[in-house]
């Protein structure tokens, strides 16, 4: 091996046609073709004694890697030791409105895009590594991760790919070998990130704050090109980039809603233009049903809460439509015209698959009667704070066994009268759906998870992996959020809410 000018391993080019590890990926680049203003070339600054804590291997092997064996440059490459193959590193340059306020400059303050690969189903994806050391945008940061945020991100984006949901991945987790100052010091980590690209709203303000149009429409192709083929074949590409989105932001949020998922900082840099979860920073999932619930410590008036999710993914939106205007049309006037007409139709995309999303939830098909008597439902939740994610999961029990759907939900609707009439309702309407009633109630049990990252437990595997370096609770966690709709009596626990002294009030952004 040498060493070049960065000060980091260059790896030999392996000839080898064997299995393909990290260390012999051909990874590509093509953000980098971009111009240099686009990003900073930087290579990842090197850590003292990285451990391995986790291997996705069946992310790995979707990415078309072997991963029955992780070997020392798999290693130095997830924890920034080491350069893949034939790949520019960068951080890229973003801007971004965080809460409201206008940043004209943020960028990858703490991660380094070590570069793309092309998956086993044909698609482009960036792997990028987060915690990896200081970059031009770090501002004050240390651009390092701790390992608690770093497990949560995990746990949280990878319950969220098993509940189908779209959502950046996590390849791995290593640990540093070297501490990080944040409240107290902790060990620092760095999580492999997989994305369909790091993309974001605030990439393209970046360029609208420059007034930079020319670099806007590089940035709307490359975008098209990536993501979204198919509009590059319309009369107008950049009115349909923005429909795209649109839908995009629309059918995402509505997935967060119906699982009761709180994202906690959605700032237009959090916001991805390929419509991906991403940046899990202070997100939580609701254990009792409070729709104006907010975890994040710093979101003092609530402006992520669960119930504003939906028209903050239109504020978003509207500030991407802005920086395409200047592609949308030569005349602002019909540009603005032409990409209001694309927003408006936002809440009746988004209303499609919430109301579709919530009926199936209740096993019924989407009709306004059905409609109101899910909605009936989240009242009572909300009434008596039930469980979000238990109630769902348990109400065939309702026909089955009431008494367990009494037990699982903690008695919390079951006793009441108006929930007797309700659920008196409910029944009458299942049976009358065209499916046998087995099959109803088994499709409600493919919609309405068992396991969810919870808060509190994901708590409890950080301690465990912070206090004894024991990371037996994270690998049985991981069991139940990767496959959240199966019985396993073995990690029923796992689906248990908080008791009041476990209950956590308050996330952090844990920067
Ligand atoms: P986030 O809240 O994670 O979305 O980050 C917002 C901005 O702060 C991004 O530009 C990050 O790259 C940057 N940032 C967050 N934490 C750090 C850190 N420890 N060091 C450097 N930059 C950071
Ligand atoms: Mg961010």
């Amino acid at each position: 091996m040498e060493t070049n000018y960065t000060g980091i391993k260059t790896l030999e080019t392996s000839t080898d046609s064997g299995p393909k590890h990290l260390g012999n990926l051909r990874l590509d680049n093509t953000y980098s073709r971009l111009p240099e203003i686009f990003f900073q070339e930087i290579a990842p600054k090197p850590v003292s004694d990285p451990k391995l804590i986790k291997l996705n291997r069946s992310l790995a092997k979707e990415l078309g890697m072997d991963p029955s064996t992780v070997e020392a440059r798999d290693l130095d490459i997830l924890a920034g030791n080491a350069a893949p193959q034939e790949s520019k590193q960068i951080a890229m340059v973003y801007a971004g409105h965080q809460f409201g306020n206008w940043v004209p400059r943020l960028g990858d303050g703490r991660a380094v895009l070590i570069g793309e690969v092309i998956d086993e189903s044909g698609a482009r994806r960036d792997i990028q590594l987060k915690g990896s050391g200081p970059t031009l945008f770090s501002r004050m940061g240390d651009g390092r991760a701790s390992v608690g945020p770093v497990i949560r991100e995990y746990l949280v984006s990878e319950g969220m790919a098993a509940l189908r949901i779209p959502t950046t991945r996590s390849l791995a987790m290593v640990t540093t070998g070297e501490l990080i100052a944040r409240e107290r010091m902790e060990p620092g980590a760095i999580l492999t990130r997989v994305a369909s690209s790091h993309i974001r709203v605030g990439t393209f303000q970046y360029f609208y704050g420059q007034k930079d149009d020319a670099a806007i429409r590089l940035l709307a192709d490359y975008a098209i090109n990536r993501h979204y083929p198919n509009a590059g074949e319309n009369s107008n590409p950049y009115v349909e980039l923005l429909r795209s989105v649109v839908e995009r932001t629309a059918e995402l949020i509505s997935s967060w809603m119906l699982v009761g998922f709180i994202h906690g900082v959605m700032n237009t840099d959090n916001s991805s233009i390929a419509g991906e979860t991403i940046d899990y920073g202070p997100c939580a999932f609701m254990d009792d049903f409070d729709p104006s619930k907010v975890f994040s410590s710093i979101d003092t008036v609530g402006r992520y809460a669960y119930n504003q999710q939906p028209a903050i993914g239109l504020w978003n939106l509207s500030r991407f439509a802005e920086t395409l205007l200047c592609t949308i049309d030569p005349d602002k006037e019909k540009a603005t015209a032409k990409a209001r007409k694309v927003l408006e139709t936002y809440w009746q995309r988004f209303e499609k698959h919430f109301h579709t999303g919530l009926c199936q939830k209740i096993g019924l098909e989407h009709n306004e009667a059905n409609l109101s008597l899910a909605f009936q439902l989240l009242d009572f939740m909300s009434e008596t704070k039930a469980d979000f994610t238990n109630t769902f999961r348990n109400l065939p029990k309702l026909i089955t066994t009431p008494e367990a759907f009494n037990a699982e939900t903690d008695n919390k609707l079951g006793l009441s009268d108006k929930f007797s009439d309700w659920s008196a309702k409910w029944e009458a309407k299942i049976t009358e759906e065209a499916k046998p009633l087995d099959e109803t109630l088994g499709d409600m049990n493919k919609i309405n998870p068992l396991f969810i990252p919870r808060n509190h437990q994901i708590q409890r595997v950080i301690d465990f992996a912070i206090e004894a370096e024991d990371y037996e609770p994270l690998e049985q966690m991981l069991s139940a959020v990767t496959n959240p709709f199966g019985e396993n009596p073995r990690l029923k626990h796992l689906s248990e809410p908080p008791k009041p002294e476990e209950e956590i009030k308050q996330t952090f952004c844990g920067t």
